[in-house]
């Protein structure tokens, strides 16, 4: 077992480090944010012990991106023993949370229990009926069948998906995909649309990808 333990007092970080490695557990150290979230998202770790307060990026910002990419899980340690702090911890993704002072054997039971845990699973799967789009691995698949899309033509889908139900105008899929602004008039949205299609929806029987005239386009299941 692997645990990374982010915490920038010395003091404080040798004693958790010690313990831990008393315990058995192969033990990584960062002093501050930066390197935390580096070392966090670089290597697979089992538990993240987290301090709140830390130089360069504060506890909760090295939380938060780290949830945007893994679910490793975490115990966040802070000084204050506030209930705000406690629920906005929580709320940006920690398994648990002590407050210091506190006794190193119910540091290690919480240690323990997270260790337990499942790690979280991060969202990167959207779905319009039953087609698949990994965000994370850049795959789609529809009825389970694998398609290939080109980097254009996966940037456009994912941007329906992700708007599924909402009207997007060619203006607007324009700005979004292609980071500029054509004349309205420019064909190459409905160029881009028609290539993702032959390969999203023709080859299936219904269709997920509609035309809504004088609008622009919708992604949505219909029944
Ligand atoms: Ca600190």
């Amino acid at each position: 077992m692997r645990i990374l333990i982010v915490e920038d007092e010395p003091k404080m970080a040798s004693y958790l480090r010690k313990g831990l490695m008393e315990a058995s557990y192969r033990v990584d150290m960062a002093a501050d944010g930066k390197d935390g979230l580096f070392l966090a998202l670089h290597e697979n770790y089992d538990a993240i012990v987290l301090d709140l307060m830390l130089p360069e990026l504060d506890g909760l910002e090295v939380l938060k991106r780290l949830r945007e990419q893994k679910g490793t899980p975490v115990l966040l340690l802070t000084a204050r023993d506030s209930v705000e702090d406690k629920v906005v911890g929580l709320e940006s993704g920690a398994d648990d949370y002590l407050s210091k002072p506190f006794a190193y054997a119910e540091f290690l039971a919480r240690i323990r229990a997270l260790l337990r845990r499942p790690a979280h699973s991060v969202d990167t799967l959207l779905t319009v009926g039953d087609l698949e789009i990994d965000i994370l691995k850049r795959r789609v698949r529809r009825a389970n069948a694998r398609i290939e899309l080109t980097a254009q033509e996966f940037s456009l889908l994912k941007l329906f998906a992700e708007r599924q139900g909402e009207v997007l105008t060619r203006a607007f899929v324009t700005s979004q995909v292609w980071d500029m602004n054509f004349d309205s008039d420019t064909n190459v949205v409905e160029v881009a649309v028609k290539r993702l299609r032959a390969k999203i929806d023709n080859p299936f029987g219904k269709k997920l990808l509609h035309t809504v005239r004088g609008m622009g386009y919708v992604m949505e299941e219909r029944s």
